[in-house]
C-alpha cells in the first residue's frame, strides 16, 4: 500500500531551483534512506513535503495516502499524519513537553484521559532513558542536543505518524544517544507499522536498523536507488561514483 508518492517534484527557495524533478515512492511499513552530499537539497525536499512557505513548489505532484499532498497547509499535512523531525529543533518558552505532546494528540483526534496520557508518556519516556521531569520543562529549552533529539523521538512514538521524515537526526549525538534515538525509530518500526524516510549522510543510526531502499541525491536529482548494501557501499567509497 503506497504511502507517499512524489513525482516529477521542483522546488526552489529564494528564487532559485534547488530540486529538478525528485520521485519517490514509499510503501506502508517501508524504511527509505536518502543520501547525499551537503547541498544536494535532501532538507528541502523534507521542507518541501512537510509545506514550509521558503520552499516553493515549482512543479510535480504529491500524493500522501492517497490525498494531494501539496494543496494541504503545514496543520492539515500533520493531522494527515505526516510527521517530520528538524534537524535543529525550535525552542519553545512557555509549553512544556507534555503539554505540547498532548495538543499534537488532540489535533489528529488522539484522545484520552491525562491520567491515561501520562501513563503512556511515562512509558515511552522511560524507553527513551529520559529523566520525566523533562514532560514538564518547556519545549526544548535549554535542553542538550541529544535531549532535543530525544524529545523529537518522544513525539514520534506518541504521535503515531503514518509516514515520519527524520532529517539528521543524528547529527551531534554522541554514541550513547545515537543508541536511544536508533532504538526509539526501531521501536516506531516495529510497532506502527508506519513508513519512514531517514535523511543522513552519516550511517550511525542505521547500523540497527532494517532498510529497505537507499536513495541517493546529488544536485537536486535523486540519481541511484538500490538496497541497504548500498550504505555500506556509501560508508567506504563515499558518493564519488554518483557525481558527474
Ligand atoms: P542538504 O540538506 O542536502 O544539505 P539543503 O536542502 O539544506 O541541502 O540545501 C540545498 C541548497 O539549497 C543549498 O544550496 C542551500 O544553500 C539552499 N538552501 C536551502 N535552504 C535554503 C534557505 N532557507 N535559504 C536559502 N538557501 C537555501
Ligand atoms: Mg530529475
Ligand atoms: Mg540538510
Amino acid at each position: 500500500q503506497e504511502i507517499l508518492n512524489v513525482s516529477q517534484l521542483k522546488v526552489g527557495v529564494e528564487d532559485k531551483e534547488i530540486l529538478h524533478g525528485v520521485d519517490l515512492s514509499l510503501n506502508k511499513g517501508e524504511t527509505h534512506v536518502l543520501m547525499g552530499p551537503n547541498g544536494a537539497g535532501k532538507s528541502t525536499l523534507g521542507y518541501a513535503l512537510m509545506g514550509n512557505p521558503r520552499y516553493e513548489i515549482l512543479g510535480g505532484k504529491v500524493t500522501f495516502n492517497g490525498e494531494d499532498l501539496l494543496s494541504k497547509n503545514v496543520a492539515e499535512r500533520s493531522q494527515a499524519g505526516l510527521f517530520l523531525s528538524f534537524q535543529n529543533p525550535i525552542e519553545v518558552p512557555g509549553i512544556t513537553l507534555g503539554n505540547f505532546i498532548r495538543s499534537s494528540m488532540e489535533q489528529r483526534g488522539k484522545k484520552m484521559t491525562y491520567f491515561k496520557f501520562k501513563k503512556l508518556l511515562q512509558e515511552k519516556m522511560e524507553f527513551l532513558q529520559m529523566d520525566p521531569s523533562y514532560m514538564d520543562r518547556d519545549l526544548n529549552v535549554g535542553f542538550s542536543g541529544g535531549e532535543k533529539k530525544k524529545a523529537e523521538i518522544l513525539q514520534l512514538l506518541m504521535l503515531e505518524p503514518s509516514l515520519a521524515i527524520l532529517d539528521e537526526t543524528d547529527s551531534g549525538l554522541d554514541v550513547d544517544a545515537v543508541k536511544t534515538v536508533s532504538l526509539g525509530v526501531e521501536e516506531y518500526q516495529k510497532t506502527q507499522n508506519g513508513a519512514l524516510l531517514i535523511i543522513t549522510h552519516s550511517t550511525r543510526i542505521l547500523e540497527a536498523l532494517k532498510v529497505d531502499y537507499t536513495h541517493v541525491l546529488v544536485n537536486g536529482n535523486v540519481v541511484a536507488t538500490g538496497d541497504s548494501a548500498m550504505i555500506d557501499d556509501i560508508n567506504e567509497n563515499g558518493f564519488e561514483r554518483f557525481i558527474k
